[in-house]
């Protein structure tokens, strides 16, 4: 999750095998339900790492897009209301992580839940003491393990504002974390990984961070990311695809192992 400012290895590659029956009913979603031309322009206009991409991975992430809105429930609560460019907008910063790795990826959830602004969830949890603590975070996005992702819409159109910050890939990152488990910084890896080097890009990443920010220095991405693990991902994971340039100068081992796994921001 994420504040207002605020396993095992295992290869999903088979988990849905591109059979000729998958293809061609993800051809039959793109022919019959096409996003406009005209709502995918302001989509991108919305979305600056997708105006970025070259134009054969911006018209896969189109297709990706298109078939996430079929698949995925996007409710806005609380008389929030989403045009047509608002959900492709929404869809286009969600399949920017899924880019290389595909949609089957976000198989095991099946709704977003948009607020109008910021939430603040009820709920309750019990520390090591058996004290149950009752969280009042103010929060712009979560994401549930096997549950929904709860956005808040002004944190989604405010992508890149500050620099680095995309409240979207941030809870997406946080799926993709939770394939095997808790959302621990440690997700099951593409086809071809290294366990021991993702370890090792992230450790000393982290440890650089911690050094830093215990002598009060300033960070080069958000402080949040020294959360938790899980945070650490998902906020590199910010930052990978908002400020590739910074992350591939201040941290490349890290930004190299992202680029395995996402492919090339
Ligand atoms: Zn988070």
């Amino acid at each position: 999750m994420r504040g207002k400012r605020r396993l095992r290895e295992a290869s999903l590659i088979g988990v849905a095998p591109f059979s000729f029956f998958g293809r061609w009913r993800e051809r039959r979603i793109q022919a019959r339900y096409p996003i406009a031309d005209e709502v995918w322009q302001e989509a991108l206009a919305g979305c600056a790492p997708a105006r970025r991409l070259e134009e054969a991975r911006r018209a896969r992430l189109r297709k990706l897009a298109t078939l996430f809105l079929q698949r995925k429930s996007i409710q806005p609560v609380r008389g929030l209301e989403l045009a047509a460019a608002d959900r492709a907008l929404l869809a286009a910063h969600a399949c920017l992580p899924v880019l290389n790795l595909g949609l089957a990826w976000y198989a095991d959830w099946s709704s977003i839940v948009v607020y109008p602004d910021v939430f603040v969830p009820h709920r309750e949890e019990m520390d090591e003491a058996g004290v149950v603590h009752h969280a009042r975070d103010v929060l712009s996005g979560e994401a549930w393990l096997q549950g929904p992702v709860v956005l808040s819409w002004p944190d989604v159109l405010e992508a890149g504002t500050p620099p680095g910050h995309n409240v979207v890939i941030h809870e997406m990152a946080h799926k993709l974390d939770m394939r095997n488990g808790d959302a621990n910084g440690y997700p099951p890896l593409a086809r071809g990984m290294s366990t021991p080097a993702w370890t090792e890009a992230f450790t000393a990443a982290w440890d650089r961070l911690h050094e830093r920010h215990e002598s009060g220095l300033a960070l080069p991405i958000d402080e949040y990311a020294l959360e938790d693990p899980g945070e650490f991902f998902a906020v590199a994971s910010e930052v990978f695809f908002e400020q590739p340039a910074l992350l591939q100068t201040q941290l490349p081992a890290l930004f190299e192992q992202l680029g395995l796994f996402y492919g090339a921001p």
